[in-house]
């Protein structure tokens, strides 16, 4: 959150819309919901990729004087209609346990969502600067990671390369790890939106659960990054390739623990990893 915070004013605020909010997880799960906000103000322009954040009013339940936290924007920029935007967030609702009192605890900014209503309006700040970025060349490999929420940017993507742009010539790769079949968000019977890509020649959804023992997201990606690691190594050696990781933090270290065993050692993929960094095709969004 904090590499982020420092580029951010709070003060620059945008008015935006509930339009809608539905839950794309079952009862049984997590609950994560599809809200769609709407910006009537013209000059609001995004890029795929990016972020915004939610202030949400106060008074805070620990006396700080802003809550302010950033959200993926979903969907793609159509910039067709001249009265603004919409904007698609995937959020789920968070809780923490409070270390003293053992007391489970709302978290402030993604229940404010949550509970929100078609109608209430919010204040957002950004959009803010995000490692995430489309190459140009339509011909370059996207290879993308991703758990849980880690899917938004994706999913605005897909949606820019094979609905707006119609079409992408590199092969794109998305590796999407959840706990169970019914949390593989915009893939599961609540809301199937990546099937509308299945039959892009170039597109390849790669879905993987949980051993059980773990059962966490980080572990189920890392099962599909495990049982594809030869393809993805191949993909890594094509210079066109790009590297998008995105979900929880813990992602990253069990996809370098991977590609240290394809590259051979840990030094030899950092030394491979950081031409990557060096070319501009590699870029993380994580968070806790
Ligand atoms: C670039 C970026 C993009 C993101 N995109 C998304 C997205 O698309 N969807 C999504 O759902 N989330 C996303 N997040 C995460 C999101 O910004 C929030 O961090 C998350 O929703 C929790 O915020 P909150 O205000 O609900 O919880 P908070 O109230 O901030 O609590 C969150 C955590 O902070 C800790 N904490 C806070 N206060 C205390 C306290 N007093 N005592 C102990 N622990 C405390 C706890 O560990 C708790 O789990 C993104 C984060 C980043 C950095």
């Amino acid at each position: 959150m904090t590499d982020l915070a420092a580029n951010v004013s709070e003060t620059e605020t945008t008015e935006a819309i509930i339009q809608s909010s539905q839950r794309v997880t079952p009862e049984s799960t997590d609950e994560v919901r599809l809200i769609v906000l709407r910006i009537n103000t013209p000059a609001f322009y995004f890029l795929e990729g990016q972020n915004i954040g939610i202030l949400t009013p106060g008074p805070h339940p620990f006396g700080n004087k802003t809550h302010h936290r950033y959200y993926t924007i979903a969907n793609a920029n159509k910039s067709a209609d001249s009265e603004g935007v919409e904007l698609e967030l995937l959020v789920r609702r968070c809780f923490y346990i409070d270390e003293v009192s053992g007391e489970q605890y709302p978290g402030e900014a993604s229940n404010y969502l949550c509970n929100a209503q078609p109608d209430d309006k919010i204040s957002i700040t950004g959009p803010h600067r995000s490692p995430f970025r489309i190459p140009a060349d339509k011909t370059s490999n996207l290879l993308m990671l991703g758990t849980g929420t880690g899917i938004a940017p994706f999913r605005a993507f897909l949606r820019l390369v094979y609905q707006e742009q119609g079409q992408w010539d590199g092969k794109v790769r998305l590796f999407y790890g959840a706990k169970t079949g019914a949390e593989m968000l915009y893939m599961n019977d609540i809301n199937h939106d990546l099937a509308n890509y299945y039959d892009q020649a170039t597109f390849k959804a790669i879905q993987s659960l949980s051993k059980g023992v773990l059962n966490d997201e980080g572990d189920a990606l890392n099962n599909g990054v495990e049982a594809n690691a030869s393809e993805i190594w191949a993909l890594l050696q094509e210079p066109k390739t790009h590297v998008y990781l995105a979900g929880i933090k813990k992602i990253a270290a069990a996809f370098d623990a991977s590609m240290a065993k394809m590259a051979g050692s840990e030094s030899q993929w950092q030394a491979f990893k950081q031409t990557l960094i060096e070319e501009k095709r590699w870029s993380e969004l994580t968070y806790h």
